[in-house]
């Protein structure tokens, strides 16, 4: 028997409808590119975005075709965001840090129709616009007065664009299966793949990560995500926020300590979120200057492995708590965060840190297992360690253009990559990439834990282990470590530092000291670049 409730679509034009509705008052606040702070309300924002939405129309943008953005966060992206998915179209965010190669493939793949670019990457188009096959237009998302110089063909003013059609549109009751926005995984391996979200799976994506034990979100927080949104939507915070009716405050270009922690205090902000190094660039401004914030609670830490050392900073220093969250863009990305259960408010500092450090429990509707090589599960003690698989709502069931799905098992979990534990409470914790983790004598060494345990030593700015070919062990673990300028930090006096905290074995055969470490488009340690850098490297 059928229950007897509403035929409702779950829409991501619902999203800025609502807000629009009960939180119209409540402000968008951006770092615009052109210089000047921008500051607006929900109101405004979903009736440009249906002025938008004519304008995509007019320009003969139909259900399902592909519109590319290269941009900053800021208000006009998130007015692309809705004007595209909401009419049926899809939002195809492009991370502008790849290689330029790597972007065409991606705009040629999508077949996107228009781009929408920030100013600061009318080069970046200029340099592959020859190489672009179906693109029939370019929209610079400025106005009149700053449209640059450009021989780019067919360049359009977003300002121009937006103003000279009418707000009045009703958003179309799509299929809430329709596709609404699209995400390359950086292809650190191959070729980028596509993610295609739905409109479905991003709306139940935004309500499980607004829920009390996930990110908190509420219409009294002021949330600024500094994780971009041409990287996984800004972890769904621009549709979380609208739902929940929490201010959006966006950093445009400046992601620097300064410029953060400016904006953090002019727009009041509660929750932020983004990768480590964001939050290590800001922890060094605010030591070196002396800096308190006043409004900020919490922020979101993800993308890669957030060292212990950095939650005790956050929260010892400065008195914000920093949840460890684990995610990915096949996962749209939210799949666990890391918040104590009842109970372990009681258990030693020590011993609270250590949880806090893990990767979390999942988020409702997320199911995570670990397996071996052949596929068999293996238990959830905390100890044993295996190749981590997810299922959910909102998880990648194939990529954009795949006919078959090639990274699930036959049971349809989606393997991520990633080597885990999972505790007896739940609490997942990633102890490798795959194809990062250490093979020393048939057994497998923590890359991250060793690079976690580096950092902790207040001389190191930011430390990479990976494996070396060793003749009897198969691999030995290297340590390469940026130190701080002018501490003297020694080989001997870092190798002292693991003694105690890491098994025996684990212990880097070595330690190198370089100026700079190679990071990818999303701002991890790039290992392939790495490993490649010391393959002939000789062990002592
Ligand atoms: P890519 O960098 O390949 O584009 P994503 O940005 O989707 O991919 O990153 C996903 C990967 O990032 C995960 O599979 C995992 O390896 C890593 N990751 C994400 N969050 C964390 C975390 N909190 N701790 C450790 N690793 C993480």
């Amino acid at each position: 028997m059928r229950g007897l409730m509403m035929d409702k679509p779950l829409l991501i034009s619902s999203l800025i409808d609502y807000a629009e509705e009960y939180h119209g008052t409540t402000e968008i606040v951006s770092r615009t590119v052109e210089g000047p702070i921008h500051t607006y309300t929900y109101a405004e924002a979903a009736k440009r975005a249906r002025q938008l939405a004519n304008a995509l129309i007019a320009l003969g943008v139909g259900p399902g075709d592909r519109i590319g953005t290269v941009a900053w966060n800021g208000y006009r992206h998130f007015e692309i965001y809705y004007a595209t998915s909401g009419m049926g179209a899809i939002c195809h965010t492009i991370n502008p840090r790849l290689f330029p190669p790597q972007i065409s493939y991606i705009i040629n793949h999508a077949e996107d129709s228009y781009l929408f670019v920030d100013l600061t990457f009318v080069p970046l188009l200029e340099g592959i616009a020859e190489q672009l096959t179906g693109v029939k237009g370019i929209v610079v998302m400025t106005d009149r007065d700053h449209m640059p110089e450009s021989k780019l063909p067919n360049l359009l003013c977003y300002e121009t664009l937006v103003r000279s059609h009418s707000d009045q549109y009703e958003w179309p009751r799509l299929d809430e299966w329709t596709a609404s926005s699209l995400c390359y995984t950086s292809g650190t391996t191959g070729n980028p793949k596509g993610v295609l979200y739905s409109h479905r799976s991003t709306v139940l994506h935004s309500y499980a990560v607004a829920l009390p034990d996930a990110l908190d979100l509420s219409s009294r927080d002021a949330v600024m995500p500094v994780v971009p949104m041409f990287h996984v939507n800004a972890w769904g915070l621009p549709y979380a926020c609208p739902m929940t009716g929490a201010k959006l405050v966006f950093p445009g270009a400046k992601m620097d300590g300064a410029s953060l922690h400016e904006l953090m205090e002019l727009g009041s902000v509660t929750v932020s979120a983004g990768v480590p190094t964001i939050w290590a660039g800001l922890i060094r401004y605010m030591q070196e200057n002396g800096k308190t914030f006043s409004t900020l609670k919490r922020t979101i830490v993800g993308g890669s492995a957030a060292p212990r050392a950095m939650i005790e900073t956050f929260q010892d220093e400065f008195g914000v708590e920093l949840l460890h969250a684990w995610g990915m863009t096949e996962t749209s990305p939210i799949g666990s965060v890391s918040r104590l259960k009842p109970g372990m408010e009681n258990r030693s500092e020590d011993e609270r840190m250590a949880v806090r450090a893990k990767q979390g429990r999942p988020l409702f509707g997320i199911r995570m297992k670990i397996a071996d090589d052949e596929g068999k599960p293996l238990p959830h003690d905390g100890v044993a360690f295996g190749h981590l698989k997810v299922t959910g709502p909102w998880v990648c069931a194939r990529y954009f253009k795949e006919t078959t799905p090639s990274s699930h098992d036959d049971e349809g979990w989606f393997s991520t990559g990633d080597v885990a534990t999972i505790d007896a409470d739940g609490f997942m914790q990633i102890t490798d990439r795959s194809k990062d983790v250490i093979k020393s004598g048939g057994e497998w060494i923590s890359s991250i834990d060793l690079e976690n345990t580096a950092v902790a030593h207040p001389d190191v700015v930011e430390a990479a282990a990976i494996g070396i070919a060793h003749p009897k062990w198969d691999e030995r673990p290297l340590l390469v470590v940026i130190a701080r300028p002018g501490s003297g930090l020694t080989r001997e006096s870092l190798l002292a530092f693991f003694e105690g905290k890491i098994a025996k074995w684990w212990l880097p055969d070595d330690i190198v000291f370089v100026e700079e470490l190679p990071h990818t488009a999303t701002g991890k340690l790039l290992k392939t670049r790495l490993r490649e850098q010391f393959k002939d490297y000789r062990l002592p």
